[in-house]
């Protein structure tokens, strides 16, 4: 038995919660966001899983390369688009289609690739202004482009901010032909007038819920990746004695302490508040002390029948990802794509 951490794909899963795309916009295409290594779920398994999409995006023209050599043959939007003439001459020969959001951009696009042209409506991060949008759409429009912009603040449902940006973009393209896109996660579920005509789902995918203090089940999805450890030592102590670095947990009690190989080192975070649960043989187990590289400690005195070899989930279907992420002060964005290489991914 491996002490190995592991990460398990559910592909029935994947494919569950695009169901649950198509059935909340049902008039729109999905094209599937794999960037980041599929959110650290494994690019080309996600892909395969999700053939069902209508496209895959992606950030870095890398990633789109990586996609065509697993033989995906679906379109591939890259983001990010390219930045310079190297980059997008790759697009051309693999046939990735750029997200345009320089003007630069636009002299240099290959042949044979279908740009998507992002209006910058209110985030100021990617983006063009009005005018160079309007300039070039108009120069682009015999590649049928698509037009897109991205939501700032669609996970919060009461923020005016998302209607703004929605009436900036949809003025902007009011009577186009041209396909049209805004829509992520929270903007799917939360935002049904931003729907269009592609629309551009990543964390729920996974089945992970963009809202915070929402979980993913409450929105009918199912998590795709469970992340998995042992528990390779028991022992104990007595009360008084500290545990692990810095001495910074002590022992209240005679303490039977567990010890799990798994650490920041595997993608675990280091920030978890004390009492954060790992999920052990069926029971919430909460973790003591500080995290380290391949390590962690969790207090076992009130489950004496749980013994070493033992698997451990750190988050997945009996631990939803985004309360483990509550528990460390961040999104659960951060702590799926920050699993590490060394963790064996393993599909079910
Ligand atoms: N569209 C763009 C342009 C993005 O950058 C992202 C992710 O950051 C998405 C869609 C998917 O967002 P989410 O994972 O929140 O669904």
């Amino acid at each position: 038995m491996s002490a190995n951490p592991r990460i398990l794909l559910d592909a029935d899963a994947l494919r569950a919660n695009l169901a649950r795309v198509w059935a909340l916009a049902p008039q729109a295409k999905v094209l599937a966001v794999v960037k980041a290594d599929a959110y650290g779920h494994g690019l080309v398994p996600v892909a395969r899983a999700l053939a069902g999409a209508d496209g895959f995006a992606v950030a870095r023209v890398g990633e789109g390369i990586e996609l065509r050599r697993a033989g995906i043959g679906h379109p591939v939007v890259v983001l990010g688009g390219f930045l310079d003439r190297g980059e997008a001459e790759a697009c051309g020969r693999h046939r990735l289609d750029p997200v345009i959001h320089d003007p630069a951009q636009s002299s240099w696009l290959p042949e044979d690739v279908r740009p998507w042209i992002k209006f910058d409506s209110g985030m100021h991060r990617l983006g063009l202004d009005e005018a160079a949008f309007r300039r070039i759409v108009s120069r682009l429009a015999p590649r049928r482009p698509v037009l897109m912009t991205h939501l700032a603040c669609a996970d919060e449902t009461d923020n005016p901010a998302t209607a703004e940006q929605l009436r900036r973009f949809g003025r902007l393209c009011e009577g186009t032909a041209f396909e049209q896109s805004c829509a992520n996660s929270a903007a799917i579920l939360a935002w049904p007038q931003s729907h269009g005509d592609w629309v551009r789902p990543g964390l729920m995918l996974y089945g992970i819920s963009p809202f915070p203090g929402r979980s993913g089940a409450e929105l009918g999805l199912r998590p795709a990746m469970a992340f998995r450890a042992r528990l390779i030592g028991v022992r104990e102590l007595p009360a008084g004695e500290a545990v692990g670095y810095g001495g910074a947990w002590v022992a209240r009690r005679p303490t039977r302490l567990g010890v799990v190989a798994a650490g920041y080192g595997d993608g675990y975070p280091r920030e978890v508040k004390p009492g954060t649960p790992v999920w052990i043989g069926g029971r919430r187990v909460p973790v003591v002390g500080r995290v380290s590289m391949d390590l962690l400690t969790v207090d076992l005195t009130d489950h004496p029948g749980i013994a070493p070899g033992a698997e451990v989930e750190l988050w997945g279907p009996n631990l939803p990802v985004e309360e483990i992420a509550a528990c460390a002060g961040t999104i659960p964005y951060t702590l799926v794509c920050g699993i590490t290489a060394r963790v064996a991914r393993i599909e079910t």
